[in-house]
């Protein structure tokens, strides 16, 4: 791992003062938090990102702590309980929270990338691949299901739209996708700044229902079958050529 000090800029706050690492064993208020010079992982949420990890490594527990620690130094998310009042803001609750979740994955992955020195593209596709160790069961919400389904299909979405279109047109930013599970309307989005429109395709209902079941606990779409939905909506895009028009505009 490269020292990151120097070269990295994403936050100038992320690890300042740190000098040591410890791991507790108690069920904390974050799972990762910076105490006086001490960064504190808790120890069950780190063993859950080192069992996810499957043959990718150390890059995916250290995306989970780089995204765990973007919420608490950059984003200023506040302990875990404080999620639960995110949620009640009403309609853009759990929208929110996706945003948040999805503004982490793709910082952390450049900043592994980066410690690294490995492909942006490869590090996102470990932290994709990796989030189906933490499905959707009978315990969520449907709008907390929806959340988990929209993050993993936007984290799938980044990597086959960089393989097919590269990175030119996201800048420093990433993909992310809105559907309904039902089929219709698919719609790519750029995070920017400034936000905005990638392509607008049609789901049939078939394809809708397994990017949907993508974070199912009993029976999930493999994630070959979500990058599949997801590469004919990217080829269209690239047949129309709209999003590149629209990119130069
Ligand atoms: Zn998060």
């Amino acid at each position: 791992m490269k020292p990151l000090d120097a070269q990295w800029d994403l936050h100038p706050r992320l690890f300042a003062g740190i000098r040591k690492v410890e791991v507790s064993e108690e069920a904390e208020e974050r799972s990762v938090d910076v105490r006086d010079d001490v960064l504190v992982l808790e120890a069950d949420s780190l063993r859950g990102a080192i069992e996810h990890a499957g043959t990718f490594g150390l890059v995916v527990p250290a995306c989970w702590m780089v995204h765990e620690l973007i919420h608490q130094r950059a984003q200023t998310l506040g302990v875990k309980a404080d999620a639960q009042r995110l949620r009640g803001t009403g309609i853009g609750g759990e929208t929110n929270l996706l945003h948040a979740d999805l503004g982490a994955d793709h910082a952390a992955a450049r900043i592994v990338a980066l410690a690294f020195d490995r492909d942006l593209l490869e590090i996102k596709d470990a932290q994709g691949r990796s989030l189906v160790g933490f499905p959707a069961g009978r315990h969520h919400s449907v709008p907390g299901w929806f959340r988990k389904a929209l993050r993993l299909t936007s984290l799938r979405a980044d990597v086959v739209w960089r393989r097919l279109h590269g990175p030119e047109l996201l800048a420093d930013g990433y993909v992310f996708v809105d559907f309904g599970p039902a089929g219709g309307p698919i719609a790519l989005f750029r995070s920017g700044p400034p936000f905005g429109v990638l392509h607008i395709d049609s789901l049939d209902g078939t394809s809708a229902t397994r990017l949907h079941q993508s974070v199912s606990a009993e029976d999930p779409t493999p994630i070959e079958a979500v990058d599949d939905v997801l590469q004919s909506v990217v080829r269209r895009s690239l047949e129309s050529g709209r999003s590149r028009a629209e990119g130069r505009r």
